[in-house]
């Protein structure tokens, strides 16, 4: 076609495919995000220094976590206004500053709930992350503690129809974390009790150990009904992922029982995980290690 002859008709056809593409453009969904459809149920998750699971209901959303940096925060609550329906409640997994500091922005959205043990450590715990992280973060964090407005009980309740089961786990990544439970669904929210092909943020050897034990019990009780395993760090996965963790706190605690200084050990844990992303969690692990009073 001589660029120089178009006539009217091809035209509008033209300006018609334009507009086609940039409204799929519009519609496309972030990189960063990934959405399951579970019968007919979706869960987006956004994969940010963290994870935020958003469950999809018939007319409400409900998430878990909000991420760590206002930037990606902020892409969180615009991914949110994408999807068109009213998030219900945010709630909160555990106290670590990675999964609560991005409240801030999100703070007119939904009421931000989570058991009153993450509250407490939040009250007792929050504000040490803060003054740590103050010059590090500099305009992408609170200025203090975003105190959530409701306090959940545990066990089984519905979110929008949907029946959900709230556990909480105590000592291991952090001193409380809440697990949500989607029987319907067979999903599994982990958060942080499970990563994929990441560093995890080990704590002091005996909450380790603490943590293997728990993950033991989640593979024997829940691998069956629950296939889908949704992370704190990483891609989602299936029951395969408590194996992965626990062997990977196992060979932490190998490596702790050698007596190595802080370094060395660093470089032995990246010598037997040479692929994993996420080696500044690696660098808190080793602190958690290697100091008193954590
Ligand atoms: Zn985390």
């Amino acid at each position: 076609m001589n660029l120089f002859n178009i006539n009217t008709r091809q035209i509008l056809v033209i300006l018609g495919l334009l507009s086609i593409s940039f409204a799929s453009m519009a519609m496309t969904k972030p990189e960063n995000v990934d959405v399951m459809d579970i019968n007919g149920t979706r869960i987006h998750t956004f994969h940010g220094i963290s994870n935020s699971h958003i469950i999809e209901t018939k007319n409400a959303l409900f998430m878990i976590d909000a991420q760590f940096m206002f930037k990606h925060a902020d892409q969180l609550k615009s991914y949110i206004e994408s999807i068109g329906k009213p998030m219900n409640m945010i709630v909160l997994s555990h106290n670590h500053p990675d999964h609560w500091f991005g409240t801030e922005r999100l703070k007119g959205v939904a009421p931000i709930a989570t058991s009153q043990n993450v509250i407490d450590d939040l009250k007792t715990g929050g504000g040490r992350y803060l003054k740590v992280l103050k010059k590090k973060l500099k305009g992408q964090l609170p200025e203090k503690v975003v105190v959530p407005d409701q306090t959940l009980a545990l066990g089984a309740q519905q979110w929008g129809g949907l029946e959900v089961i709230l556990e909480e786990f105590p000592e291991q990544e952090a001193h409380h974390t809440l697990i949500v439970k989607i029987p319907s669904l067979g999903v599994l929210i982990a958060q942080d009790m499970v990563y994929n092909n990441m560093f995890l943020v080990a704590s002091e050897r005996s909450r380790n150990q603490h943590w293997k034990e728990q993950l033991g019990q989640l593979k024997d009780k829940e691998s069956k009904a629950y296939p889908h395993v949704l992370t704190g760090h990483g891609k989602n996965g299936g029951p395969e992922l408590y194996q992965q963790n626990i062997d990977y706190l196992t060979d932490l605690e190998n490596v702790m029982k050698e007596n190595l200084s802080k370094e060395e050990t660093t470089k032995k844990m990246i010598a037997l995980y040479p692929e994993r992303g996420g080696k500044g969690m690696l660098q808190i692990s080793m602190r958690n290690l290697f100091s008193k009073g954590h």
